[in-house]
């Protein structure tokens, strides 16, 4: 008796493992390629922060995110910054900071997958947008289009009414876009499945967070939905002419801010802090002439 327990765990394990797959790549042609499986029963989900589009300003990206926060709030206490001017801040950054997109090739992409009647989703964290919360998902709708992404297509039918009031367990959602903020994407998409009356057979899951795909891998499998998840690393190679992150740039862009309430991108902030020095050295040479 215990042998036949034994045997049937053993192919359930077996049958959960097939469900899933998993690759890594910095490559839009194996994108592509595993795309093409791709059906009208298929979602194709993209995370958005360095798999779709990407900051061009150093202290904007992921990896200077504690530098950032360290910094900001720091300012913020000094400066004796209100919780509304902070919210008005946090909106400039997202309305004003330049982004570009992770690969050309992505808004074509998502177009051929639409045309052939494939599902395609957004499934973004937007954590640090949580301090501008109601205007964030807008913004970033907005940002998409001019991108020449446009997700609300294929979920016309899917309200946003399921989850208008935001809570623990229902996340922001709109024309295609699904923010789980602090929860997770696995979770998020669960509520998701739930609330749109809608079940994939298969999901194909791009992000280039691990942990993401893991988690929503692990949520594809309690929902019984086949599972391809691809980490794109392409975001993590430095854009063309980019300044390297500074220090003395991130806490200049950041001052400049909280005294302007305007944002300068590494560039601007970097010229700046040239003729900043420039008319330091004309004034010392004034007064010891
Ligand atoms: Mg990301």
């Amino acid at each position: 008796m215990k042998k036949w327990i034994y045997c049937i765990a053993a192919m359930c394990m077996l049958s959960l493992n097939a469900l899933g797959t998993r690759i890594t790549t910095d490559s839009i042609v194996d994108i592509k390629e595993q795309l093409q499986e791709a059906d009208a029963n298929t979602w194709v989900i993209f995370d958005c922060d360095d798999t779709l589009i990407r900051n061009k300003d150093q202290i904007l990206r992921r990896k200077n995110e504690l530098f950032l926060m360290t910094n900001a709030a720091a300012l913020i206490a000094l400066k004796g910054i209100s919780p509304k001017k902070f919210k008005e801040m946090v909106k400039t950054v997202l309305q004003t900071a330049e982004l570009t997109l992770v690969h050309d090739d992505l808004p074509k992409i998502v177009k051929n997958l639409q045309e052939k009647g494939v599902r395609v989703l957004v499934l973004t964290a937007m954590v640090n947008e949580r301090f501008a919360a109601a205007q964030a998902l807008d913004i970033r709708i907005k940002k998409l289009k001019s991108f020449g992404f446009d997700f609300s297509k294929g979920w016309e039918t899917v309200s946003r009414k399921p989850f208008k009031k935001p809570s623990k367990e229902s996340p922001r959602y709109r024309h295609g876009i699904l923010c789980s903020e602090k929860r997770r994407k696995g979770e998020a998409l669960k509520s998701f499945v739930k609330l749109s009356s809608k079940k994939p057979s298969k999901i194909i899951f791009v992000d280039d967070i691990e942990k993401n795909l893991e988690d929503v891998e692990k949520a594809a499998k309690e929902l019984g939905i086949k599972f391809t998840g691809i980490l794109y690393t392409a975001a993590s190679r430095p854009l063309p002419n980019e300044l390297p992150f500074s220090e003395e740039i991130g806490k200049f862009q950041l001052e400049y801010i909280c005294d302007t309430g305007k944002w300068l991108s590494d560039e601007k902030a970097s010229r700046k802090i040239l003729e900043r020095s420039s008319n330091i050295t004309d004034a010392s040479d004034n007064k010891n002439r």
